[in-house]
């Protein structure tokens, strides 16, 4: 689904990602762990071309979406959903709102249709009383699940995750970690950036290991996890298991 082809990205002087290669079939779970500033979200911004690469393809489909002009670059990022780690909804705007806005605008959807999408999203979601509530209102849990149901209204091909629970408090990372596992159960095809490391041993088909802009480690996760090879993953698990 993703080929991902030495993939760089510089901010000015400052090389990020200094070569990616990655092939992420459909319905795969990867997950990506590494320190922070290793360039986790620069790599999963540069997926859905809010970062313009510096160096290298990125096909999606079989189609190097580096190549494409703005209008086409819109088409392809409604395919990939992404979820923020600080949720981003619209504060001024209902949640139904939140969810039905993007794909009425863009007209992949009737009102009507987007406001019947936004209700089963809610319920998927376990939310389904929420619809005319303001973000401010929800917890930090419940704000993240509308995100994840505002992402999905789109129905997108992958999702990919910076982060989804960091921000959260401790007790509301159960639920949308949870919710994330019943998208993995479906079938999405996703890309978790996560600290959870229980995430990754039961959810994840690959974990990656990021460090200075390259993936320096990768393998299924028991193995991942049981015998890690790099010096740097031995001692980043070493701090965080
Ligand atoms: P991670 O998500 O692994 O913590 P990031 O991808 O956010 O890492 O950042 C990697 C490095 O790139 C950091 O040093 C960060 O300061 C830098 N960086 C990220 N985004 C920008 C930007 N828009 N402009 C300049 N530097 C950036
Ligand atoms: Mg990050």
């Amino acid at each position: 689904m993703i080929d991902v082809k030495g993939l760089k990205k510089s901010f000015g002087e400052i090389e990020v990602l200094k070569g990616i290669d990655e092939h992420i079939e459909k319905g795969e779970k990867v997950v990506i762990i590494g320190p922070s500033g290793s360039g986790k979200s620069t790599f999963l911004r540069c997926l859905n071309l809010m970062e313009k690469p510096t160096a290298g393809e990125i096909l999606f489909e079989g189609k190097d979406i580096t190549k494409l002009k703005e209008k086409e670059i819109d088409h392809v990022r409604q395919r990939m959903g992404m979820v923020f780690q600080h949720f981003n909804l619209f504060p001024h705007m209902s949640i139904r709102k939140n969810i039905t806005f993007a794909p009425v605008k863009l007209g992949l959807m009737t009102k009507d249709e987007a406001n019947a999408k936004a209700e089963e999203l809610l319920k998927r979601v376990g939310l389904p009383d929420k619809a005319d509530e303001y973000p401010t209102r929800l917890s930090g849990g419940q704000k993240q699940r509308i995100a994840i149901a505002r992402a999905l209204a789109m129905n997108p091909e992958v999702m990919l995750f910076d982060e989804p629970t960091s921000a959260l408090d401790p007790e509301m990372v159960g639920e949308v970690l949870e919710l994330m596992k019943q998208l993995a159960d479906a079938g999405m095809t996703m890309v978790v950036v996560t600290h959870e490391m229980g995430f990754a041993k039961e959810v994840a088909s690959r974990v990656l290991f990021m460090a200075d802009g390259y993936v320096m480690e990768q393998n299924t996760p028991k193995e991942f996890f049981e015998n890690p090879q790099n010096p740097r993953l031995k001692e980043f698990l070493s701090r965080v298991l």
